[in-house]
């Protein structure tokens, strides 16, 4: 492969001042766990707001590319060529040749963009700029310099080492994992759940997540589609832990006790407060939900309302204003939705009423809920207790 090194541009994180270097080790070690899985050995450095990749040896440079592109903080990859001798006739050759390698078909127009971060430097940026423009235009005259809006910007830095580069290659942005602490997803095995643990990850939020289901009721292949939807979110947020808790008892309970049509929401309030409790056990910050104003009769804004009355938590819902379409663009996206649409039964759908209330009474819930007063603490407790803990990764 021609180009040996990348350039690895990031935004948000650049403005953190004194806590930068946090950033960026983050960014560092989330990209070692990318670069894992790609054929090749690898060497990551920084230097100054810069940090770059560098292939020891033969590499797929496609496979590269394409798992720096899971990682969050990443706003650029450029594939760079880099030179040690800084000579400026030396540096003219180089970009000559650069263009030749990178561009066969030269029927474009660029502008030079140089930049002397070596302030001893004996050529000063706006003289390397017209030097380089000459003599580019010199050996290919079917190019043309446009200084406003050119086709290619051909960019070179000195450093301690030159960098030349002019591809730019998106990242997916956001900020790398581990810098905003930890939150605990509510991950189903629906399409939205993913799509919000996804989002927030993006946001530098490192992830766990629980899932409850009520075996026999809901079968070992809906929780393994569950253990796969993490690994697939754990692709982009690192490893997730996942917690499985026992939900049967609660259910029957709540199904016995209270009237059906409430059953939805007082079983989403119990799945709020237990994830809570985990959440506070394990270091989570906050919850999240793939939940979406008015998709279903427990996500209007009075259900919500009623579920989010249980929390002392910050609830994040990165999809409440998304269309369902919305949602499924993201999911098809991360690769989550073609496992998501596989048809298991989940834990919610089993014992829903048919015409579960809409705009809940929070009084009546309150009222309702005391009916399992006498064994529910309880319950909830055995359920924290017994649960399964799953490594996705
Ligand atoms: P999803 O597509 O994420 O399953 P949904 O449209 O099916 O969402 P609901 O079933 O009402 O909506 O669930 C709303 C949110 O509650 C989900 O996005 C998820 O965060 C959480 N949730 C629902 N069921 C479970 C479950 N069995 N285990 C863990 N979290 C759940
Ligand atoms: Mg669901």
């Amino acid at each position: 492969m021609f180009y040996k090194s990348l350039l690895i541009k990031y935004a948000e994180i650049g403005t953190k001042g004194k806590n930068r270097f946090m950033f960026e080790d983050a960014l560092i070690k989330q990209m070692r766990r990318a670069l894992k899985h790609v054929e090749g050995e690898f060497q990551i450095s920084k230097e100054s707001g810069r940090i770059y990749v560098e292939a020891l040896g033969d590499y797929d440079f496609d496979e590269a590319v394409e798992e720096l592109q899971k990682v969050f903080g990443i706003a650029w990859i450029c594939p760079m060529v880099q030179i040690e001798e800084k000579d400026f006739e030396n540096l003219k050759r180089e970009v000559v040749s650069y263009i030749d390698q990178v561009y066969p078909d030269k029927h474009f127009t660029f502008k030079v963009d140089s930049r002397r971060a070596d302030k001893n430097y004996p050529v000063p940026s706006e003289q390397m700029n017209r030097d380089l423009g000459e003599v580019i235009l010199e050996a290919y005259p079917e190019m043309k310099v446009d200084v406003h809006k050119p086709d290619v910007y051909v960019r070179v830095e000195v450093r301690n080492q030159v960098n030349i580069y002019s591809q730019m290659i998106p990242g997916p942005g956001g900020m790398p994992v581990g810098t905003n602490g930890k939150a605990m997803l509510l991950l189903s095995g629906g399409i939205d759940s993913p799509v919000a643990g996804y989002m927030i990850a993006k946001r530098g939020v490192k992830i766990d997540a629980v899932y409850f289901h009520a075996p026999p009721y809901t079968s070992e292949r809906a929780k393994q589609k569950v253990v796969d939807l993490a690994k697939l979110v754990a692709v982009y947020s690192g490893p997730i832990q996942l917690h499985v808790v026992n939900f049967t008892d609660i259910q029957l309970y709540i199904y016995e006790q209270c009237p059906h049509e409430e059953l939805t929401i007082i079983m989403r309030r119990y799945m709020m407060k237990i994830a809570e409790h985990i959440a506070k056990e394990t270091g989570s910050l906050a919850l999240i939900t793939g939940e979406s104003i008015g998709q279903v009769a427990s996500q209007t804004v009075q259900s919500l309302a009623a579920t989010n009355e249980v929390c002392t938590l910050p609830v994040f819902r990165p999809v409440i204003g998304f269309d369902k379409q919305e949602i499924v663009d993201i999911s098809e996206k991360i690769h989550t939705f073609e496992t998501s649409i596989q048809p298991y039964e989940d834990c919610c759908t089993i014992f829903v009423a048919k015409h579960p209330v809409t705009k809940p009474n929070i009084n009546i819930i309150h009222k309702s809920e005391m009916k399992l007063q006498e064994k529910i603490d309880e319950m909830m407790a055995a359920a924290i207790e017994t649960r399964e803990v799953i490594w996705c990764d």
